[in-house]
């Protein structure tokens, strides 16, 4: 998710275009990949990237114990600020562990840090892989959401959601 904005800093304040990002098609990265679209606006002091990324991880549902991707949506409206004056090359002093976000001497503005900021952001600190999870039997462990237990009480409920 990097992007060279050499260009985009010599031109005016208020020019814009849209950047899209694409997740692989196969492979690891797939996984927990990002998609969606952004806009880059030249600002006065750099460029502010606004819009929409998708995302997902694999969380351990908090009931259930079983993995499932939550899926992750990402509101990006961030100033990103360039280390270096673009016309002269002298450095402005922003440092990389500044509280906003910036663009690096090369002119890359990297989007990596704001999304697994937003992603750890957006990710429920207790999360159910479904809102009615019926959980796991506290008796004998199993995962009531597969199949009912012999266990006495609490079970049989789920029974029509588990037909597909
Ligand atoms: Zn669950
Ligand atoms: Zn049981």
């Amino acid at each position: 998710m990097q992007i060279n904005v050499a260009q985009m800093l010599k031109q005016g304040i208020g020019s814009s275009y849209s950047y899209r990002i694409k997740p692989p098609l196969t492979g690891e990265e797939a996984e927990h990949s990002v998609s969606g679209e952004v806009e880059l606006i030249r600002t006065d002091k750099g460029v502010l990237v606004r819009g929409t990324l998708y995302t997902q991880r694999s969380l351990v549902c908090s009931r259930c114990l079983r993995i499932f991707d939550y899926p992750i949506i990402i509101n990006i409206d961030d100033e990103y600020l360039p280390l270096t004056d673009e016309q002269q090359g002298i450095p402005l002093y922003i440092t990389e562990d500044s509280e906003g976000f910036t663009i690096d001497q090369f002119n890359v503005l990297d989007l990596t840090k704001a999304v697994s900021q937003y992603t750890l952001f957006n990710t429920p600190i207790n999360p159910l892989c479904h809102p009615d999870c019926a959980g796991l039997c506290p008796k004998c462990g199993a995962d009531l959401n597969q199949s009912r237990c012999s266990c006495a009480q609490g079970t049989g409920k789920r029974s029509d959601l588990i037909k597909i």
